[in-house]
């Protein structure tokens, strides 16, 4: 019947979340990815499969030009499903940097579908991607971000970013583990960096060293730049004077 075909076409093009029973089934493979928003760090591509959890980090320097990003994503997807056979089935994150993935996975004979990603193969991406960041070095603090229970996932993620457009401000040679052609890493990168030393209490509300996570209650260093202020332990900073 004309009407069925029509309602069952409708159904096709809305984007579902992945189901658990779904993700079970051994020869369907669920990519999602995470980071992607980040200022520091790369992305990393998670694929789920049965039980069982892949990863593959690309580094922040692909991370700029999307006509660039979408083929190097989509040779990483590639690259996870065919060496995990049997694989017929893969579901990948409806993100579009994921575009190009879906075409050449389709073009390879794979059954590609589009979903909101969540559950385990979410969480174990968002992981990854926290390990990446600590694995280039950035503090320990940040796994507080990790999206739990508590805070919802879009708040995590902008404390991070916050977190990280901090930590870049006041150690200007990360610049090198930031994403490229990203706004607030260009107005970091030419801004006038101030740095005051200062003794004493901080009036008003608590302060966190960006550092090292804790509160800043007796001195330290006040860095402004890009329109952004952050606070440094002494002991914590990596710089010892005011000039830049
Ligand atoms: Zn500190």
């Amino acid at each position: 019947m004309p009407g069925n075909r029509m309602r069952s076409r409708t159904f096709c093009c809305k984007i579902r979340s992945v189901k658990k029973s779904e993700m079970d089934t051994g020869n369907t493979i669920v990519v999602d990815d995470a980071g992607g928003g980040n200022v520091l760090g790369g992305l990393v591509v998670g694929a789920w499969k049965g039980r069982e959890f892949r990863s593959e980090v690309l580094g922040p320097e692909w991370c700029g030009d999307e006509a660039v990003f979408q083929p190097v994503i989509a040779s990483v997807v590639l690259g996870l499903v065919r060496n995990w056979e049997p694989a017929e089935k893969v579901v990948l994150c409806r993100t579009r940097l994921f575009d190009r993935a879906a075409r050449d996975l389709s073009r390879c004979g794979y059954v590609v579908r589009r979903a909101r990603i969540n559950g385990v193969p979410q969480r174990r991406t968002e992981e990854a991607f926290f390990h990446h960041l600590l694995a280039l070095g950035l503090p320990d603090y940040l796994r507080r971000f990790l999206p739990g229970n508590e805070i919802p996932k879009e708040k995590s993620y902008r404390r991070l970013n916050e977190s990280c457009a901090g930590l870049l401000l006041a150690d200007p040679r990360r610049l090198s583990l930031a994403k490229g052609k990203c706004r607030t890493v260009e107005r970091i990168r030419n801004a006038r960096i101030q740095r005051v030393r200062f003794t004493g209490r901080i009036r008003g509300r608590r302060r966190f060293c960006v550092e090292c996570g804790r509160t800043v209650d007796r001195g330290g260093w006040r860095v402004t730049g890009a329109g952004r202020r952050v606070y440094v332990h002494a002991e914590c900073a990596s710089f010892r004077e005011e000039a830049l």
